[in-house]
Formats: C-alpha cells, sequence, structure tokens
C-alpha cells in the first residue's frame, strides 16, 4: 500500500516547522528547490507559537492554517513571546518581514542595546508567511529516517514511508532529534551532542491571566495597569517572568491579558501536577504582586486564569559542554544537516541564525 502523502521527490525534507524548520525552508524554496516541511502539531511556530483562546477559555493552535494570516482578537503566546536581534547577521530577513507585515518592533521589551520584535498579529504569523511556498504536511510525526541509496525516507510510528527527499534537515529540540539520529546512518558526533544538549533543556509551566468580563476597572484602575512594565522578571520562583501580552503591537483584545511563565526550577519540581492546580499557584502570585503595584485591592476572582500549558521541552540553555564552533550540523555526503535553537544559545535568534548559516552551506555545496 501506497502511504506517502506526496509522490513527489523532494529536494530537501524539513522536519519541524518552528523557527529553524520554517526559516530553512524559506531560504532554500527561494533559492530554487523543492521543499516539503514536516510537523508533529497541526500549525506551525514549534515553542514560538500562538494559541487562539476559543470561547474564553479553551486553547486551540492559532497556527493551524498554513496560509492564513487572519489575526485574532483573543490569542496569546505560551512560548517564546518575543525575540532580540543578537547581532546584525539577520537584519536583510528582518527587514523583509517588517515589509511583508509579519513582524513588528516591541520596544516595551528592548534589553542592552538590543531591539526586540514580535510576530504580528501573532508569532505564528512570522512561522505560516516563510512556509507559505513549501508543502506544508501538519499533525505529522516522524519516528525514523532511513537512508536509502541517495534519498532519505521518513516514517511514521507504524513504519509506513510518509516522504521521500533527497536531503534531510532535522529541527527538532535536542531529545527529539536524538530518537531520530539514533540507529541512522548520521555521525555519532551528531547524536552525542543531542543527548548533550537534551540534559540542558528545562521543562517550563506558563499560563495567561485575564480580567474577568464582570470586572468593571475605574479609569484609576486602568491608568495604573497601563502603567506597569509590560515585561516583569523575578529572581526567585514560581513566576519567572510576567508578559503584558496585549500591549503588544497589533493585539486588539479589549482586556488586560498577561502571561505568566513559570520558574523553570519550580516547574521541573511540580512537572507532572495538575495543570489547574499549577494556574491556581500561579495566579495567587501574580494578582500578590499586582496588589504590590498599586492601591487598590484585587481578589484572584477578579481574573480568569487558563489551566498551565506543560512545555516538556522547554527553554535550552547552552552549556560549556555542549558549545561548539558551528551552531548546524551538515554532511553533504549523507545529505543530513540539523539546524535548531540547541545548537546555540537555545533563543530564537539562535535558531534563526543556525539555520540561515546551515542555508548557505547547503548552498554552497550545490
Ligand atoms: C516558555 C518559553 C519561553 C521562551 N521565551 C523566549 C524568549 O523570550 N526569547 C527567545 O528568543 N526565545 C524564547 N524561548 C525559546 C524559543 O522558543 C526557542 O529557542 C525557539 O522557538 C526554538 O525554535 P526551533 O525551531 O529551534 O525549535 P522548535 O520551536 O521546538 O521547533 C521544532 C519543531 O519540530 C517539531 N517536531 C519535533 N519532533 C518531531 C517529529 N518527530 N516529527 C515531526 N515534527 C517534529 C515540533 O513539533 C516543533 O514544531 C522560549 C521558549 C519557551 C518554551
Amino acid at each position: 500500500m501506497n502511504t506517502l502523502l506526496s509522490e513527489k521527490q523532494y529536494d530537501i525534507a524539513v522536519i519541524g516547522a518552528g523557527i529553524a524548520g520554517s526559516y530553512c525552508a524559506d531560504r532554500l524554496q527561494a533559492a530554487g528547490l523543492q521543499v516539503c516541511i514536516i510537523d508533529k502539531s497541526r500549525g506551525t511556530g514549534g515553542r514560538a507559537s500562538s494559541k487562539r483562546l476559543a470561547n474564553g477559555n479553551t486553547l486551540a493552535h492559532a497556527g493551524a492554517s498554513a496560509h492564513d494570516n487572519a489575526g485574532t482578537a483573543s490569542s496569546c503566546e505560551l512560548g517564546a513571546p518575543f525575540f532580540h536581534l543578537e547581532s546584525q547577521q539577520l537584519l536583510a530577513s528582518v527587514d523583509r518581514w517588517l515589509a511583508a507585515g509579519v513582524i513588528a518592533p516591541w520596544p516595551a521589551a528592548d534589553q542592552q542595546n538590543q531591539s526586540a520584535f514580535t510576530g504580528t498579529p501573532t508569532m505564528s504569523a512570522l512561522t505560516r508567511h516563510l512556509i507559505q511556498h513549501c508543502d506544508f504536511f501538519g499533525s505529522e510525526k516522524i519516528s525514523i529516517i532511513e537512508r536509502d541509496g541517495n534519498a532519505w525516507r521518513l516514517l511514521n510510528d507504524s513504519y509506513q514511508c510518509r516522504i521521500q527527499a533527497k536531503r534531510l534537515i532535522i529541527t527538532a529540540p535536542a531529545a527529539q532529534s536524538a530518537i531520530l539520529l539514533s540507529g541512522s546512518a548520521a555521525p555519532e558526533a551528531w547524536l552525542l551532542d543531542a543527548h548533550r544538549a537534551s540534559l540542558a533543556c528545562a521543562p517550563q509551566w506558563a499560563t495567561v491571566v485575564s480580567h474577568s468580563s464582570n470586572l468593571v476597572l475605574s479609569q484609576a484602575e486602568i491608568d495604573t495597569l497601563q502603567a506597569l512594565p509590560a515585561v516583569i522578571e523575578f529572581k526567585a520562583g514560581p513566576i519567572a517572568r510576567i508578559i503584558l501580552d496585549s500591549q503588544k503591537p497589533q493585539r486588539t483584545s479589549s482586556q488586560f491579558q498577561w502571561v505568566l511563565q513559570a520558574d523553570q526550577g519550580w516547574s521541573q519540581r511540580v512537572i507532572d501536577a495538575d495543570n489547574q492546580w499549577v494556574s491556581e499557584q500561579l495566579m495567587e502570585v501574580f494578582t500578590d504582586w499586582l496588589n504590590d503595584q498599586q492601591d487598590y485591592r484585587f481578589e484572584s476572582a477578579d481574573f480568569s486564569c487558563l489551566p498551565a500549558h506543560r512545555w516538556r521541552l522547554g527553554r535550552h540553555h547552552s552549556s560549556t559542554a555542549s558549545a561548539s564552533l558551528f551552531d548546524y550540523r551538515w554532511s553533504e555526503a549523507l545529505g543530513l544537516a540539523i539546524a535548531a535553537d540547541w545548537l546555540g544559545e537555545g533563543s530564537v535568534y539562535a535558531a534563526m541564525q543556525s539555520a540561515d548559516n546551515l542555508v548557505k552551506a547547503i548552498l554552497a555545496s550545490e
């Protein structure tokens, strides 16, 4: 039985439609190669995706439609809320995305002379834009990669071949890349790198809080809330960072909406806890913090909070053990490559830079 998603033999298949994978797909397609991109999630963005807040209290994936850039007033970012331009290398790409209207500066999140940008109208808009000319296959988990002559075969859990391509780029988080690499023709050193990097990736809880629709805020309260910083970082848990999500450019929510990102150490300790319980813990700290900032007294009931989202694979932290001269892996002989944040500093920008350097290396070998 033919189980292929497409009869085409692609020049390049990319596993993972997060920032790194989408960036590679866009640049390689623009260079004239036939590219497809596959993700186990329904939509794009990976750890920089957006969630639609449906019916006021449930989460849906806002990146679900690959070619629909329609914004939504009620979505939020539970992963990367923005990224910083850490060097000038990607200036040309950033200018293109600004011109396309899929990112915008968010000066409220600038840090140490680094400009901050966020996707518009949601973070997922950037990855949706990047994959628009490629064949995208969502809800498709690849479990095995096999070298067959001069091509790669991508297989699912049932050992069915789904995609065939001359070359393959893996952009999954380190732990998931290690699973794909083990038993494949990839160099052993790559597998070791992936295992090592996966140890430097901690889980993280995140949730979103908005003021309850039956809470009528006075003008003085609105002024106070608006005057609070858009991004607040804490030294000790359980909350690591509060982001005023509704203040990002082109968000049109009429409610104040904050994303609470839990501390990674705290998250690790309670990673198997009930997500409702986690939300309640974060909400309590949030309400206390808010009441410390101003003269009014808010109660927990004045806000609604979604059951927390558990990132089992959260943010990668680069360690000296995993630091390497190259932020990508490429074997021309095998037609196999890796681009990902975990080969760099574990940020959106690191994922972009890894992808950019890999694309240059692949095109130089054409
Ligand atoms: C809570 C949180 C807050 C963060 N805050 C920031 C921040 O403020 N600034 C910043 O720069 N960065 C931040 N980050 C980090 C940032 O999100 C990541 O560094 C970046 O998005 C990684 O991009 P990537 O493409 O390398 O990986 P990913 O986004 O993880 O993309 C990999 C994709 O591969 C897919 N995949 C994995 N395995 C398979 C498989 N077997 N088959 C098919 N598909 C597969 C996944 O579904 C995923 O979509 C944050 C991350 C988290 C979790």
